[in-house]
């Protein structure tokens, strides 16, 4: 079906299909069987008709590069990975309405390299990986910082291939190839984009994504808030912007130690282990000129507009003692300085990886830092980013790490990102992560906070607790997924949905 150069099954091949931020053995025992490197989605729908009939489980990936998250594995050693990154076309532009349609293979840095190269007016939205694939990240509710940061809802038409091998288009684009089909998400009749997300219901083989149109004019702009508490008012006036249309890219508050680690060591500021103290925290925060926490949104369209928003914004964000604010005109060409602006920008950047070096000097050696993330969506309220706050920044401190966080701002709720940091080589370190992140997502859930997303090993316990009705939703979805995927070949365990073992819903 496929030719044998798109199949493999040698060790060294294989080993893109782990986690790269696991301890080297326990990623060498997590490897696949094989993996098929499918070049267009008729060759995707034969595998997908042989291994429904063999009962082989497949697990699809368009980049496999969703790092923190489990990197390129799958849940289960010995699946078969469908290597979707030779499915690389950028399919069409349409320049008047603004969408393009993409091939899994396709990364930010593609799609922005040929908008810039065929000269449209046109800007993407990056994660701050950018080299992600937009369909994976699209499909994992992935997101970045401009005005289409929260990229499921800039997504329109999917083509997927269902587990037996058929094919179906969603929305308008079920039309065909018409004008439409990528201008409106939903259809006639019940929309199904959603089963898709998420999910292990279909293999996406195409995905329309709207773009931004490049806006005539761009501000960067910053302010630090001095103390701990200031994170409460600061998220009730972002909420208050964002709701009134006064903010129109998300605002991003980052801890002292997530905007240090992006430019220093941890030994810069404190020798040995442990986290850093509070009050080398306070030395960190005071001789790097920084704030307790520090806050970047990108303000877009014409001058006017933005500078209007620009006052209103500070005039507000001025309401807190010892706020410092700034506004900077950015314009394409200008520097960007590091992944903050460059994700203002909309231009994709490698720049995040910067932060992988924080642990390095103390027993870290370069190149063995990795992340393990714990993202809960936050309410848009004060009270709760607080709450979140502590219980993250407590529970990293009981088990030596410092709180690498931030809140990402869309107007009525935050996504909360926790990063413990460790060295991938040590087996203590990387165990107390993993504790860590068991234990916040536990702790997280009981307080009422679900996550946005989850590490391939936490996926059970991240569904689980998504429990109205006793477990009323991942029972639908596991009925959805017998009825469409009865030998439960598919991506079995994404999610927490196991065809014919409700695993998740057990634990
Ligand atoms: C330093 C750093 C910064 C990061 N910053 C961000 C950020 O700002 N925002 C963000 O969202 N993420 C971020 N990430 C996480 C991650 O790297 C990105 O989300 C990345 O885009 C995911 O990898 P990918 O696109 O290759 O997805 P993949 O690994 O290809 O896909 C992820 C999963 O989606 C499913 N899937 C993929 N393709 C298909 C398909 N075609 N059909 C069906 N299912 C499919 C599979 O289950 C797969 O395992 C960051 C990571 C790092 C290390």
């Amino acid at each position: 079906v496929l030719g044998e150069d798109a199949v493999r099954s040698d060790p060294a091949s294989l080993a893109r299909y782990t986690d790269p931020y696991a301890l080297p053995a326990d990623a060498a025992a997590r490897l696949p069987a094989a993996a098929l490197l499918p070049a267009d989605r008729e060759q995707v729908q034969a595998v997908v008709r042989i291994a429904a009939g063999e009962g082989i489980a497949l697990w699809p990936v368009s980049g496999g590069n969703n790092l923190a998250y489990g990197g390129g594995a799958a849940r289960t050693p010995g699946d078969v990975m469908l290597d979707l990154r030779r499915m690389d076309r950028i399919v069409s532009v349409d320049p008047a309405l603004a969408c393009a349609v993409v091939e899994p293979g396709v990364r930010y840095v593609d799609l922005h390299a040929h908008l810039r190269d065929a000269g449209l007016s046109l800007w993407i939205d990056p994660p701050a990986f950018g080299e992600g694939s937009i369909v994976g990240n699209t499909l994992e509710r992935g997101f970045g910082v401009t005005s289409y940061g929260e990229h499921a809802d800039t997504h329109c038409g999917l083509e997927v291939v269902l587990p037996d091998g058929s094919v179906v288009r969603t929305g308008m684009a079920a039309l065909g190839d018409v004008a439409s089909a990528h201008a409106r998400r939903d259809g006639y009749g019940p929309s199904f984009d959603g089963l898709f997300f998420q999910s292990n219901l279909g293999v996406v083989t195409q995905m329309g994504v709207w773009l931004m149109p490049a806006p005539e004019h761009v501000l960067f702009c910053h302010g630090s808030f001095r103390s701990e508490d200031d994170l409460g008012p600061l998220v009730e006036i972002l909420r208050d912007l964002r709701l009134h249309d006064v903010l129109n890219g998300r605002a991003v508050v980052e801890s002292p130690v997530r905007w240090m680690a992006a430019v220093s060591r941890r030994t810069a500021w404190q020798d040995g282990d442990g986290p850093l103290t509070p009050a080398a925290l306070a030395d960190m925060v005071r001789r790097a000129g920084i704030g307790w926490w520090n806050l970047r949104f990108g303000l877009y369209g014409p001058a006017g507009l933005t500078d209007a928003r620009w006052r209103t914004a500070r005039r507000a964000l001025a309401a807190i003692p010892g706020a410092r604010l700034s506004a900077r005109a950015w314009r394409p060409g200008d520097p960007l300085a590091g992944a903050g602006d460059a994700g203002l920008a909309g231009v994709p950047s490698m720049a995040a990886m910067a932060m992988l070096r924080w642990p390095e000097g103390s027993g870290c050696t370069p190149g063995n830092g990795a992340h393990l993330d714990v993202g809960p969506i936050c309410p848009a309220t004060g009270a709760d980013a607080l709450r979140q706050y502590r219980l993250v920044r407590d529970q990293a401190a009981a088990h030596g790490f410092d709180y690498y966080g931030g809140f990402t701002a869309a107007p009525r709720f935050l996504h909360h990102i926790f990063a413990a940091i460790y060295d991938r080589t040590d087996g203590g370190q990387a165990a107390r992560a993993r504790e860590l992140c068991r234990g916040l997502t536990v702790a997280l859930g009981e307080a009422g906070y679900g996550m946005y997303r989850a590490h391939l090993d936490q996926m059970d316990l991240a569904a689980a607790q998504y429990a109205a009705h006793d477990h009323a939703a991942l029972r639908l979805a596991e009925r959805i997924k017998a009825a469409l995927d009865p030998a439960g070949v598919l991506a079995p365990g994404k999610q927490g949905v196991w065809p014919g073992r409700p695993r998740a819903r057990e634990r």
